[in-house]
């Protein structure tokens, strides 16, 4: 045996993937597993657009060698998520001031801009919301980077604590890494109004903060567009800007790995010195990134029917969260008439923090084989038409 292993501690185990084994344990067929981070369709299905499909029956036909990408990624995918991050006709993009690279992910965008920016700004350090996504924390931390948190949540009001947020981001220290959720803010489901996000711009901008936005679900708030808007005030205020943005839940794509890091420079010859070096951190990484999902996501942004299919089914996911959100609501209404869970139609995006305890996502488990997150949070995603009616009677019956 050899002593390089013999002291190695065992990791602490993914909560959520934890979630996910016991469910699949379970033996009740009326299971429901509200945990996961996934979108299912109805008949509790992850999807296959059909969006995807077309365009997967475009690549077949022409039988491409499989060649290396290019460090940065397929310039056709690249050009194409830029125009929708930025928008075609932004200042930022016209002026070639937008540096895109491809990346496994809305994971692999974050480590990449982490592993770049701690060559540009070592000693910053990082800020994330209180709560944010589980992985934010490791992930820069493993960069090299002190993370800290500002306020963000406010379980009194289920809402967000802007006071304690914007009090955070005007005490912080000037180049400080400022992580925001541009939509559909996970775990909570609370977003920033506009007049919100005017001040926290302004609170960054003038500070000199480095924003990173971290956008995974463009198209789950209120459509692409709407969603689009934070990243574009942010460029218009000017000053270095990071967005990480994925693929996977807006094309159904997750394992495909689909994402991309942009950045904004102040000028085009800044822009082409920041690829220079970003590809560098790509190069000693993964050296470039896989070729399907990229193709995919290019061949369907790319032509205008797919384009439209891709937007009307994104429309329709969205639109299908929103009526398990009112439905929700209401049923509970219903069953449980002292609690008032209006909340949960103002949240946005798959994930609602629905107020719900430990001790009674315990009981939802225990006694009804619901999975929830020990947090309250839960995918609203993964309600249907056909287990929505359980999981209010298993609810109203804990609370
Ligand atoms: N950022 C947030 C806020 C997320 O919720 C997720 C996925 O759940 C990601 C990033 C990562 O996305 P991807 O699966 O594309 O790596």
């Amino acid at each position: 045996s050899s002593p390089l292993f013999s002291a190695i501690e065992m990791a602490p185990r993914d909560p959520i993937l934890g979630i996910t084994e016991a469910y699949n344990a379970d033996q009740n067929p009326a299971k429901v597993n509200l945990g996961v981070g996934v979108y299912y369709d109805d008949n509790g299905k992850v999807p296959l657009l059909e969006c995807v499909k077309k365009a997967e029956a475009i690549l077949i036909e022409k039988y491409a060698p499989r060649t290396y990408l290019p460090i940065e990624g397929l310039a056709a995918y690249d050009r194409a998520v830029q125009d929708l991050v930025f928008g075609a006709d932004s200042a930022v993009v016209k002026e070639k001031r937008a540096v895109t690279a491809q990346a496994i992910g809305g994971t692999g965008a974050l480590k990449l801009g982490a592993d770049f920016l701690k060559r540009l700004a070592p000693d910053s350090e990082v800020w994330i919301s209180d709560p944010s996504w589980e992985n934010h924390r490791a992930l820069f931390e493993s960069a090299g980077f002190k993370v800290n948190a500002y306020p963000y949540y406010d379980a009194a009001t289920r809402g967000v604590n802007f006071a304690g947020m914007l009090n955070a981001l005007q005490t912080m220290p000037a180049g400080s890494i400022v992580l925001l959720h541009a939509c559909c803010h996970n775990p909570t489901g609370a977003d920033l109004t506009n007049e919100q996000w005017t001040q926290v711009i302004e609170a960054v901008t003038s500070r000199g903060l480095i924003p990173f936005l971290d956008m995974a679900y463009q198209g789950f708030g209120d459509g692409i567009e709407a969603d689009g808007q934070v990243v574009r005030r942010f460029a218009e205020a000017g000053g270095a800007l990071f967005v990480s943005n994925s693929f996977s839940k807006s094309f159904s794509l997750y394992g495909e790995r689909v994402g991309a890091l942009n950045i904004a420079a102040s000028s085009a010859e800044e822009a082409s010195r920041v690829m220079s070096q970003l590809k560098r951190v790509i190069r000693t990484n993964y050296s470039n990134p896989p070729s399907h999902g990229g193709q995919v996501v290019a061949t369907v942004l790319a032509t205008p029917e797919l384009r439209q299919l891709w937007e009307d089914e994104l429309a329709g996911m969205r639109v299908r969260i929103r009526e398990m959100r009112n439905a929700f609501v209401s049923k509970l209404k219903t069953k449980a008439p002292a609690q008032n869970f209006d909340f949960v139609i103002q949240q946005r995006g798959m994930f609602s923090y629905s107020g719900l305890s430990k001790e009674q996502v315990g009981q939802l488990r225990d006694k009804h084989s619901i999975y929830a997150v020990d947090t309250g949070r839960i995918c609203v995603a993964a309600l249907n038409s056909k287990n929505i009616d359980g999981v209010i009677d298993a609810i109203a019956s804990v609370l």
